[in-house]
């Protein structure tokens, strides 16, 4: 084997790591994201209990010693007793108090203004509201009646696991009131009447309360997240913010450190639910990362270092979630189904029919349809050099050709149309319409913000930074003495 092909042997078996390994990564966070799902869904919902064989012998066990009880134990009981002493007690008549014609109008008005008789349902995890109207026996036509109650329904089409709706039914069993959040600061009550659907809406006071927190990472991220008081969800925030940058997976070491400015949605007093990291520094093996939350001219929230780099790389190296790679980008080699020497323009990515498939970057769709070899095949132009391609997929996304689409969304779902053995994706990075090998491309950096935002940008950060800082400081003092 001569030096050059045993480098690149080399260089495609470090790409294949990395990527294994972004993988392994990324199945890590799902793990941990469904951890968090337990911790904040299931325990919202109550399942209901289920009566299983065990249950019957543990009930059964209980019956028969309860009778046991009530029949062994008089007995003997009845031995040592000595005949009670008979308790003496009077009845003394008492006048009701006189509460008189105002009173009794507040109580028939208090009676008159109640709430209807609500039947609470909790939102569980995959379910749509018209699964929730089968379950609560109502039909399509009262879910029509909702819906075309709105005018814009998307807080009834988007409904989230933990949510709260209520149902309020008439004495002939059809429903008389229902009430649910619209966003989160406000509380709608419809009422149905035989005259159509009235709607009472209140509006609930929502703040968002800053925090600050401080952590050294001893067994793992998730523990020293739970130490510093920050929930699973904000530690996955954290480390989606800082993610590009570090692979948590593989990268992270005892004593890397953590300082973290963010809120929490709070409603009349009460806590909602996790805000977002305002901004974050992250120590890792002795490199310092920060991260700032700012919203561009462009209206888009993105983390930016302190200079004004997003962090968000411009494009992701994997735009599927894949179990390997089936065949590396190459200048020449034995096509499967051809069964001639061509080359391999691109990477395969071997995956499951259905796995969706994800812009590489921002970018606009150029090409979108049947691609002789390729099948249903789509091309992301993302500016005016580079383009990257997507084959062999099963079917498309919504997008239409034209349509802008942002870094992640999915376009599309592996599948094997075209000349392919197996499902899988076969992708292409294009710069100038030249072929790069999508492992190893040296990806362009991320275009920083432009000098008419960046002053706007540093006036935002300097507190938050300064304040990082302090955080940061002051536990090191702590820490020291
Ligand atoms: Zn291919």
């Amino acid at each position: 084997m001569t030096d050059h092909q045993h480098d690149l042997k080399n260089t495609r078996h470090k790409a294949r790591r990395l990527t294994l390994r972004r993988h392994a990564q990324r199945r890590h966070f799902h793990f941990y994201s469904r951890v968090s799902n337990w911790t904040f869904l299931q325990n919202v919902s109550a399942s209901p209990i289920s009566w299983r064989a065990e249950h019957w012998i543990l009930g059964g066990v209980c019956v028969l010693l309860t009778a046991l009880v009530g029949i062994v134990i008089p007995t003997f009981a009845n031995a040592t007793r000595h005949e009670p002493a008979p308790i003496p007690y009077t009845t003394m008549a008492l006048d009701l108090p006189n509460l008189g014609d105002e009173a009794d109008a507040a109580i028939g008005a208090y009676g008159a203004a109640s709430e209807p008789d609500w039947h609470v349902v909790t939102v569980r995890a995959g379910q749509s509201l018209s699964d929730i109207f089968r379950e609560q026996g109502l039909g399509p036509n009262d879910l029509q009646r909702v819906l075309d109650s709105q005018d814009d329904a998307s807080a009834l089409r988007h409904i989230r696991p933990g949510q709260e709706f209520a149902f309020a039914r008439a004495a002939d069993g059809t429903l008389s009131a229902m009430r649910f959040e619209r966003g989160d600061a406000t509380r709608v009550v419809l009422h149905f009447g035989a005259d159509g659907v009235s709607e009472d809406a209140t509006d609930r006071a929502v703040e968002r309360r800053t925090h600050v927190a401080h952590g050294v990472v001893t067994r793992s991220l998730f523990y020293a997240g739970e130490r510093a008081g920050l929930s699973d969800g904000m530690v996955l925030k954290l480390a989606n913010a800082f993610g590009y940058d570090i692979d948590f997976a593989q990268d992270l070491r005892e004593g890397d450190s953590f300082s973290v400015i963010y809120d929490d949605l709070y409603r009349e007093g009460e806590r909602l639910r996790d805000g977002d990291i305002i901004a974050a520094t992250f120590i890792n093996q002795g490199k310092r990362y920060t991260a700032i939350r700012y919203t561009n001219a462009d209206g888009e929230t993105m983390y930016y270092t302190e200079d004004g780099r997003p962090l968000r790389k411009s494009f992701l190296r994997t735009p599927v979630e894949f179990t390997r790679i089936s065949s590396t980008f190459s200048t020449g080699r034995m096509h499967p189904v051809l069964g001639y020497m061509r080359a391999h323009k691109g990477v395969d990515y071997a995956a499951p029919t259905g796995t969706p498939i994800r812009a590489a970057g921002d970018g606009k769709i150029t090409y979108r349809g049947w691609m002789s070899g390729y099948g249903n095949f789509v091309i992301v132009q993302h500016n005016a050099h580079i383009s990257t391609a997507y084959g062999h997929m099963s079917r498309f996304a919504s997008e239409k050709l034209g349509d802008h689409v942002k870094q992640g969304e999915t376009i599309g779902y592996v599948g094997m149309t075209g000349l392919a053995t197996g499902p899988h994706l076969h992708y292409e990075f294009r710069i100038d319409g030249g072929h790069r090998d999508p492992l190893t491309v040296t990806l362009p950096p991320p275009e920083p913000l432009p000098a008419s935002q960046l002053a706007q940008f540093r006036q935002q950060s300097a507190p938050v930074l300064a304040k990082l800082k302090l955080v940061g400081g002051s536990q090191l003092a702590r820490n020291n003495d």
